[in-house]
């Protein structure tokens, strides 16, 4: 069967282009009315502008869809709160929330003035919380809500010059198994993107494959199970290309060590530690503390 959106309201963040453009066209096409988050300004965050976010309206009213601008930056509560109010007073209520709004201000961490830091880890993690926050009681009140935060492999695994990015990036995931956790009883199911995609973030790093092959558009199919009403929860999907993998946070069985030599033990058997065999994805934080505990039982048994 079609994946269908038909009835359902989508805000996508960051749509006037790259892959939140591209997410909201499908949307659209598929029957969201959507709301195109857009600032417009330039790569690293500066000036502004609403034409590209205006330019995809006309596109998806073109197609016979519907949808609305909005100017927001994501790092204003406020203004968030005022773009919620405005999809609510037009279409009575929010399903859907794409968190895809990003910058970039790469420097190696030596030369990185710490306002470059702040302000990246502002744009994707407090914009996403601000977002987040805004939709949050309409979803709960509606018992249904999909809500995907865009991470990124260099906050997964990192990558050199990004330390203000990844730290923001990896921030969404541990943002997203909370709420994913909260959001539970009321059907909010919080999801994970970690895309790969030719736009204008990615345009300097230069493409052993046709761009093409690197089109926004391979990773959207992703981020749309994400928000489907089948989506699953607390997933971390990578995509690009037409590559989709999954990513996980794991936990090693490890070993139990104690007494006046447990540095030294803990050197010593740091590859028994490591080792992943039995390895778990634990379903909150508090199994660690269930698995240590566990250990410790049996060595006092
Ligand atoms: P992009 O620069 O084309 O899109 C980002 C959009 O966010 C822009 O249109 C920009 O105007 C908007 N934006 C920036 N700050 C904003 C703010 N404060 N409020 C509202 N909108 C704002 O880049 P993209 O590659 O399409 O990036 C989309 C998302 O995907 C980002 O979160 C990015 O970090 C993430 N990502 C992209 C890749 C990739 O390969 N392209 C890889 C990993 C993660």
């Amino acid at each position: 069967m079609a994946m269908r959106f038909d009835g359902q309201v989508a805000i996508v963040t960051g749509a006037g282009g790259g892959l939140g453009r591209e997410h909201a066209l499908a949307l659209a096409a598929r029957g969201a009315k959507v709301v195109i988050n857009d600032l417009g300004g330039a790569r690293d965050g500066s000036g502004g502008s609403a034409s590209a976010a205006e330019a995809v309206v006309a596109e998806i009213e073109a197609a016979g869809g519907e949808a609305i601008t909005n100017a927001a930056s994501v790092t204003d509560y406020a203004a968030v709160q005022a773009m919620v109010d405005q999809a609510m007073a037009k279409w009575g209520r929010v399903d859907i929330l794409v968190n895809n709004a990003g910058v970039l201000r790469d420097k190696t961490f030596a030369k990185m003035e710490i306002e470059d830091f702040r302000f990246v880890v502002d744009v994707h993690l407090m914009g996403a919380v601000n977002c987040t926050k805004a939709v949050w009681e309409i979803m709960r009140g509606q018992n249904y809500g999909r809500i995907v935060m865009t991470t990124s492999s260099s906050g997964l695994y990192g990558n050199f010059g990004q330390s203000n990015y990844g730290a923001a990036k990896m921030a969404l995931v541990g943002l997203m198994q909370t709420l994913s956790i909260e959001g539970a009883k009321n059907d909010i199911r919080v999801n994970c993107l970690a895309p790969t995609a030719h736009t204008r973030m990615t345009e300097d790093l230069g493409a052993a494959l046709p761009l093409e092959a690197l089109s926004p558009a391979l990773v959207t199919p992703g981020l749309l199970y994400l928000v489907s009403v089948d989506a699953p929860s607390r997933a971390i999907l990578a995509a690009g290309a037409g590559g989709f993998e999954r990513a996980y946070v794991t936990l090693t069985q490890g070993v139990f060590i104690t007494g006046e030599d447990a540095p030294e033990q803990v050197a010593a058997r740091f590859d028994a530690i490591s080792d992943r065999t039995g390895e778990i994805v634990p379903e909150m934080g508090a199994a660690q503390g269930m698995i240590e505990l566990t250990k410790a039982q049996k060595a006092h048994s």
